[in-house]
């Protein structure tokens, strides 16, 4: 068991001044299964103020910032490690299903553990030794990759509603099981998880989205009745066969869109996208005539959906700007028979910082439809294409043209509407022939236009 040289040195000082010092959280989980943990949680008997003078008289002196004071919680850097050093406690008073104002400080690390959500989480590391404190049998969970609540989950559920969307992220995040009884706990504590706020479930849907397989979370929180808590338009997706179309419900599609984007390692923007896509479909469907149904305008009701979702749970704005935009253009279906025009039009709407990403969606939105990798060849001979156009100097955005607002200001076109209805024809103009994207040809075209205009 590898620990951190600088966690045993600083452990020795804490045990010079006769306190103890445990790995908790995460680190505890992650130096168990032999990986590299990414945060130090450390907790102690020695109370707030005597961790902040155990850092500052220590050789050399480490420095402290009290971000938690409240909750008993000292961050420190020592050596040039961060680490977070929490007073062993008791949690009281849960009002509302939220994590509890009131702590009680304890002596015993057994008690500290006890209020931890699930058994693999409640294992600490004494230090500087490493003997294991495990009351609640959780390495032997850890071993067979099960999340079980630490007591009676209903209980625990009803104490903090964050805990049933934590278990089915950690789920995702460690390719664990949950516990049956921890699973069968969750329908029961949906009151208390509507408590939660946005953020905190954003938190946790952000963390499902960028481990390596989402669904896993997914379809734990469709089977609990999570799904239809938090992402109600992804739950009515789940029977909304594509007969005609796809193998795949609507549910099962968006879920295996995920998986691919995840899998191949693609940003959070196109992961969320890929997830979101279709999420249009349950209400623009229709049955056409020969028994097929269809969904007209899909990706515009996606858009609008999966803005107000996202508004809804408090993602940043960049963020869900770049999925809408990934969204409402995820349906284009190249062919060799599109002209030169087409391909600047497709690159003009997508935009060229987008273009990659809409390459990645339109592959998951592939795999997810035939569950077969479309392989690095599908979509090449439209890259091919709009590289050509890019190399050809063409003009993609108003920056692009050889005239400007200010050159057609100075020829009498006045600032405003007018102004800007004559760019952007003149951007038309050149998408169709780029030839035309000189300064001669444009303030010609202008002064027709104008003469037009102003009639
Ligand atoms: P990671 O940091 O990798 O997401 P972690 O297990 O360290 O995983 P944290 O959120 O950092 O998770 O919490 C640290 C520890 O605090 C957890 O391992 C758990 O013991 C405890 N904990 C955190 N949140 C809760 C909660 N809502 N209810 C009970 N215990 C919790
Ligand atoms: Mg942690």
């Amino acid at each position: 068991m590898k620990i951190h040289p600088v966690l045993k040195e600083i452990a020795a000082v804490f045990k010079a001044c006769d306190k103890e010092l445990c790995l908790v959280g995460g680190a505890v989980r992650d130096v168990l299964r032999g990986k590299k943990a990414h945060d130090w949680d450390l907790a102690t008997n020695a109370a707030p103020n005597e961790v902040m003078d155990i850092f500052r008289n220590a050789q050399p002196k480490g420095k402290v910032f009290p971000t938690g004071i409240k909750h008993g919680t000292v961050t420190a850097v020592f050596r040039g490690t961060t680490m977070e050093i929490t007073t062993y406690r008791t949690e009281a008073g849960y009002v509302d299903g939220r994590r509890p104002d009131q702590v009680h400080f304890t002596s015993s690390i057994e008690e500290d553990l006890s209020r931890r959500d699930f058994t693999i989480n409640a294992i600490a590391l004494r230090l500087p030794g490493g003997e294991k404190v495990d009351p609640f049998g959780g390495e032997a969970d850890l071993k067979k990759r099960i999340i079980r609540c630490v007591g009676d989950p209903a209980a625990r559920f009803a104490e903090d509603g964050l805990r049933p969307m934590r278990a089915v992220r950690f789920a995702a995040q460690l390719a664990f099981e949950l516990e049956p009884a921890t699973l069968a706990a969750i329908p029961g504590s949906l009151e208390t998880c509507a408590k939660v706020s946005a953020e905190r479930v954003k938190d946790e849907i952000e963390k499902i989205i960028a481990s390596d397989k989402p669904s896993r979370a997914f379809v734990l929180m469709e089977q609990s009745g999570l799904l239809r808590l938090f992402l109600p338009e992804l739950a009515a997706c789940k029977g909304v066969d594509q007969k005609g179309n796809h193998r795949f419900d609507v549910l099962e599609h968006s879920l295996l869109a995920c998986d691919y984007a995840a899998a191949k390692n693609y940003p959070p923007d196109v992961r969320i996208a890929a997830l979101l896509h279709d999420i249009g479909k349950p209400i623009t469907r229709n049955l056409d005539e020969n028994g097929i149904w269809t969904f007209y305008q899909h990706e515009a009701a996606s858009e609008k959906m999966a803005r107000a979702i996202m508004e809804r749970l408090r993602f940043p704005n960049l963020l869900t700007d770049s999925v809408c935009h990934l969204v409402r253009e995820h349906m284009f279906h190249y062919t060799d028979e599109w002209s030169d025009a087409a391909v600047r039009r497709f690159i003009v709407r997508v935009g060229e910082a987008n273009l990659v990403k809409t390459y990645q969606l339109r592959s998951a939105d592939a795999y997810a439809t035939a569950a077969s990798d479309p392989g690095p060849n599908f979509l090449l001979p439209l890259m091919y294409r709009v590289e050509k156009a890019q190399s050809e100097k063409s003009a993609f955005a108003l920056k692009d043209l050889a005239v400007n607002g200010t050159d057609l200001i100075a020829r009498g076109i006045k600032p405003g509407k007018t102004l800007g209805i004559i760019l952007n024809e003149l951007l038309e103009t050149v998408l169709d022939d780029p030839a035309q994207n000189t300064r001669e040809d444009l303030l010609v075209i202008a002064e027709k236009l104008r003469e037009k205009l102003t009639v």
